[in-house]
């Protein structure tokens, strides 16, 4: 039997981190298993899908490595409506199905005060199709439906607490418990590896698969993905959109690599590993049970360690986008005529060791290429102290002097120029990197300065030193 699973996120919204999670377990369990991954989009919620979610989903998966054309698919839900409406009828005609027309409040009056599920009150009372009637699934009131999951081992759910759920509206039209099990089936899936929210589904599920006469696949509901506060990640309060990561710069290594920690570990105490060792030594059945705590911070630092393993060539491709701004991500603050590849290049290295996203590319580079830094207000006070502008005097009048402009005689002759007054070269540089910079922090100043170059530095520094007077 070949195995075939399946990935069925549904286009409501930017694509979420936990369903790439989903989707590269279940990318993984084919490949080791030499199946099949099947992309389907569940889209027949007309309502609130739009085609640039169903877009969004397909790039993203491309991105963190489940390349299009590399599966079957993708299918979409909604060119199955009429297996999913042939599959209602049938249920229909073989009486695991009834019509009922209670609304909500009706059930209510009957039962007492609140609403504990369906009472089965049009079980048998031979209601016909119509208008408002909806399709209810007629659950055995005896026995036990068990569940075979790789990560939970059989959970077992009593029949006689299933309620007859609705398996299609009073419009006739399916609800996603039978479209998705329809669909599984028309595609022959074998294994349904998915987030466990949806295990409350499972014995439904299983249920309608028994009932339309094919064998239920194999189950595994992974445990959700949480924030520090251990709640659910939600797309309103949490950063949870993988686009969102993608533009930020975090490099598609480092998130499918940190995806795949979350409730799993490689072995030897490793966690950065290649992905062909995750690929190999993955396994559904080691899956934690507990929520995964999806830890913002330690991905970052993930993404800066794979941002230092990269050759410097590959760096500074990677961090094109943000130097030119494409797509979603921002244009820089400068110019594109103002951009110096080589002045780059010189100092891509120094920029690759510090940074952890490659967004902040940015910020530690701009000084290069506008004609006058960005200057951090908040950042000149705090450092533009009394003294200050005699020491750019000095400065300036120092480096004027210099025969080689490079690093180390730059960095030696403001040595001597703090010396006299008894400052630390930390102190001494400050003033001089807000200067030419605008900034506090930054690259190793005197690197930065030897690429920017002596007429521009020294333009810079005397700018400063007139806006102290
Ligand atoms: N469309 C459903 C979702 O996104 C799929 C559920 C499933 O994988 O069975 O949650």
């Amino acid at each position: 039997m070949t195995v075939r699973v399946r990935f069925a996120p549904s286009p409501t919204g930017m694509f979420h981190v936990g369903g790439a999670r989903s989707a590269l377990q279940n990318w993984i369990y084919a490949k080791q298993q030499g199946g099949v991954f099947v992309l389907r989009i569940e889209d027949t919620d007309a309502a609130r899908n739009k085609p640039e979610w169903t877009e969004g989903i397909l790039s993203a998966l491309d991105w963190i490595g489940i390349s299009r054309g590399s599966y079957e698919g993708p299918y979409f839900q909604s060119a199955n409506a009429g297996e999913h409406r042939a599959a209602a009828a049938r249920l229909y005609d073989s009486g695991r199905a009834y019509y009922c027309d209670c609304t909500r409040e009706d059930v209510q009056a009957r039962t007492g005060s609140q609403y504990q599920g369906y009472d089965g009150y049009h079980r048998d009372r031979g209601l016909g199709p119509g208008p408002g009637h909806a399709l209810r699934f007629r659950t055995p009131d005896e026995g036990t439906t068990v569940v075979v999951d790789l990560i939970r081992g059989e959970p077992t759910f009593e029949n006689k607490l299933i309620e007859d759920f609705v398996i299609a509206r009073g419009d006739g039209s399916p609800v996603f418990l039978l479209a998705n099990v329809v669909d599984d089936m028309t595609m022959g899936i074998t294994h349904v590896i998915r987030a466990e929210e949806h295990l409350p589904n499972t014995p439904k599920q299983q249920l309608l698969w028994e009932a339309l006469g094919v064998k239920p696949p194999i189950w595994a509901h992974v445990p959700v993905v949480v924030n520090e506060k251990r709640q659910k990640l939600s797309k309103r309060r949490d950063k949870v959109a993988l686009e969102a990561y993608r533009d930020e710069g975090y490099l598609a290594g480092a998130m499918r690599n940190y995806l795949m920690l979350l409730g799993w570990a490689p072995s030897g105490d490793r966690e950065i590993v290649p992905w062909s060792v995750i690929e190999d030594e993955f396994r559904l059945d080691e899956v934690n049970l507990s929520s995964a705590f999806f830890d913002e911070k330690k991905l970052r630092a993930f993404n800066g360690e794979y941002i230092r393993a990269l050759p410097v060539a590959e760096f500074i491709d990677a961090c094109q986008p943000w130097l030119t701004g494409t797509g979603t991500i921002a244009p820089p603050p400068w110019q594109s005529e103002e951009f110096d590849a080589d002045a780059f290049a010189a100092v891509a290295p120094l920029a690759q060791t510090r940074i952890a996203v490659l967004s902040e590319i940015v910020p530690n580079v701009d000084f290069l290429f506008l004609a006058s830094p960005l200057i951090d207000e908040a950042a000149w006070t705090k450092t533009m102290k009394d003294g200050s502008a005699e020491l750019l005097d000095d400065a300036v009048a120092a480096f004027e002097a210099l025969e080689s402009w490079d690093a180390e005689s730059l960095k030696s002759t403001l040595e001597a120029v703090g010396a006299e007054r008894g400052l630390k070269l930390g102190k001494t540089q400050a003033p001089v990197r807000v200067a030419v910079t605008g900034r506090t922090v930054g690259l190793p100043l005197f690197e930065s300065l030897e690429v920017l170059g002596r007429e521009r530095t020294l333009t810079r520094m005397r700018a400063a030193r007139l806006r102290l007077v």
